[in-house]
């Protein structure tokens, strides 16, 4: 006898909530694969509200090939102690790099759709259940044999299925200025301040199009316009043009313990896959997102292991991160940051935070020459955004 009862068809094999960087990575690869992806963002557009600095590690911008015309290089960190002394790190080879990152968000967008998926903006994710061995959306009604959650540090589809949340935060705020011709853009600027950052730092990054000053605390309100007033002097804030604000919550405790159910998975910020040292979650954003559509693919098409289990498996345990974040979350008085900052134990650490093991030995006069050729070299590179390539 012929069984009653049908399984309802799905609409896609994956249904991806939230169009950002670990979303947009993991629509791609899994539709490059042949999987039939639907992206929904409750945004209207891409980039539409930006929460990041979106500055780039060089590992990032080799994950996915991204255009040089979205991208800063920036060489060096320029560190700051609390009473403005500074050392300048660099390391050969190395560059960080500061993005247009609405124009990142649209070309990785372009990026998913040229491979396949659909995306649908204006879509709000409010809940989910299984049925007939499917993930059903509610208010849609899509239904997905997949469901994946990468709808950022306050997930509603973690809520949604009871998933784990990451319960230590950073709270970072940024201020847009138009840019100094003056500005040193060689170089990162961080701060190590523990009155205005504690538990972190405030920084100046020179974007592609704007000059970025944000900070971000590990406990209380951030005073971005406190930090402001007591750098006026050495950096003329107040003659700038404040062109954008932003900001967001960071989340920095590590992978979170319950990230996967039945045909769910969190990943990115929802699944914290941030580093707890350095809160940059973009590079592993790429790195993960890419390695969970390609086992999302396997899983579906061949019967693969369940793909966050084996995400599981391979995912890094932040241990000593973890244990950095302990110790930065102590926030060392000021007068003492002032004394050890310059010295050559704390230099060799800021070295291998910012640089890890890159750099070796450096003729720093050779080095420092040819830094010195960069900044007019990286401004003639850029093409203003009004005129970029499509
Ligand atoms: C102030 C600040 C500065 C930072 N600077 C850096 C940096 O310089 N470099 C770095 O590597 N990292 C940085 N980070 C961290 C980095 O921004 C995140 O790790 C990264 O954005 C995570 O990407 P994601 O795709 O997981 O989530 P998100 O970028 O948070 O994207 C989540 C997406 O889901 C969508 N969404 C949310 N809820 C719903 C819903 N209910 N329905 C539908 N869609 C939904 C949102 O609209 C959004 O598009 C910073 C974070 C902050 C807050």
């Amino acid at each position: 006898m012929e069984h009653a009862i049908r399984r309802s068809q799905p609409d896609a094999d994956v249904v991806i909530v939230g169009a950002s960087f670990a979303g947009l990575t993991v629509a791609r690869t899994a539709a490059m694969r042949g999987l039939r992806v639907i992206v929904i963002d409750a945004m209207p557009g891409p980039g539409a509200r930006i929460h990041t600095t979106g500055i780039l590690v060089r590992e990032a911008v080799e994950e996915i090939d991204i255009p040089w015309r979205l991208t800063r290089r920036v060489p060096g960190v320029r560190l700051y102690a609390p009473n403005l002394r500074s050392v300048d790190l660099f390391a050969p080879g190395y560059a960080f790099f500061t993005t247009r990152t609405a124009a990142l968000l649209a070309w990785m967008t372009g990026e998913a759709e040229a491979a396949g998926a659909t995306i649908l903006w204006g879509h709000r994710f409010t809940g989910a259940a299984h049925a007939g061995g499917l993930v059903r959306l509610d208010g849609s009604g899509l239904a997905a044999r997949y469901l994946v959650g990468a709808d950022g540090a306050r997930s509603r589809v973690a809520r949604a299925f009871g998933l784990g949340r990451n319960r230590r935060h950073l709270l970072g705020v940024e201020v847009e200025f138009e840019p100094p011709a003056d500005f040193d853009a060689r170089f990162l600027h961080c701060f190590v301040n523990s009155r205005f950052a504690p538990g972190y730092i405030a920084w100046a990054a020179p974007g592609p199009d704007t000059l970025q000053v944000g900070l971000a605390t590990a406990c209380g309100r951030p005073d971005l316009d406190g930090f402001l007033a007591a750098t006026e002097r050495e950096f003329g804030w107040n003659a700038m043009k404040v062109v954008g604000r932003r900001g967001g919550i960071i989340p920095v405790g590590g992978v979170v313990p319950r990230s996967a159910e039945e045909r769910v998975m969190l990943i990115g910020d929802a699944a914290g896959w941030v580093s707890p040292a350095t809160a940059g979650g973009i590079r592993l954003a790429f790195r993960w997102g890419r390695r969970a559509g390609a086992l999302l693919a396997d899983h579906l098409q061949s019967g693969g292991p369940d793909p966050a289990k084996a995400l599981a498996r391979e995912l890094p345990a932040f241990r000593l991160k973890r244990t950095m974040r302990r110790l930065l979350d102590v926030a060392p008085p000021n007068a003492l940051l002032d004394v050890v900052l310059g010295t050559a134990p704390m230099r060799a650490l800021a070295q291998r935070v910012y640089f890890h093991r890159r750099g070796g030995k450096v003729d720093r006069g050779a080095f420092e020459a040819w830094l010195d050729r960069q900044e007019g070299d990286e401004a003639r590179r850029l093409p203003p955004s009004g005129e970029m390539p499509g």
